[in-house]
């Protein structure tokens, strides 16, 4: 657990909260302020700041737990949709620098956006972006 990381202290039950399912290695909780009806977020037991820190063996486990969750909201809100978010750094939106999840149910007309803009880049700057990534 890190010190004064107010997610490691609801993670790991020092703080209740609003769990929809629990096991030895993550919490996930109902969100303060949910975008949609039944917006939870999943929480690793064990403190990383970000998906770059994540451990591999949590890693591994989260996408069986989301889809866990995701068909108990499914199953339970009847929600039309889902979205998974998940943010890493300030500039993505990141305000709790520990590890989490989104999983946020969607319901036709629910008023939300969680899409981009898509933007129309010539092919030579989607070149020179796969150099960048795959170059030597
Ligand atoms: P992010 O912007 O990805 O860092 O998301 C942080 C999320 O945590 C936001 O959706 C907040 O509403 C939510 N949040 C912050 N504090 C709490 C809390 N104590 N309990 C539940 N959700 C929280
Ligand atoms: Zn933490």
């Amino acid at each position: 657990m890190a010190d004064n990381c107010i997610f490691c202290k609801i993670a790991n039950g020092e703080i209740p909260s609003r769990t929809v399912y629990e096991d030895d290695d993550f919490r996930a909780i109902l969100d303060l302020g949910p975008a949609t009806k039944g917006h939870t977020l999943i929480l690793p037991k064990v403190h990383a700041d970000n998906l770059y820190e994540l451990p591999d063996k949590i890693g591994e486990r989260l996408i069986p737990v989301a889809k866990g969750v995701a068909g108990l909201l499914k199953q339970k809100l009847t929600c039309a949709g889902l979205n998974l978010v998940q943010n890493n750094g300030e500039a993505a939106g990141q305000t709790v620098n520990h590890f989490h999840l989104h999983i946020i149910p969607r319901y036709e007309n629910d008023g939300q956006k969680i899409l981009w803009n898509p933007t129309k880049p010539a092919d030579e700057e989607l070149d020179a972006v796969l150099s960048a990534i795959m170059g030597k």
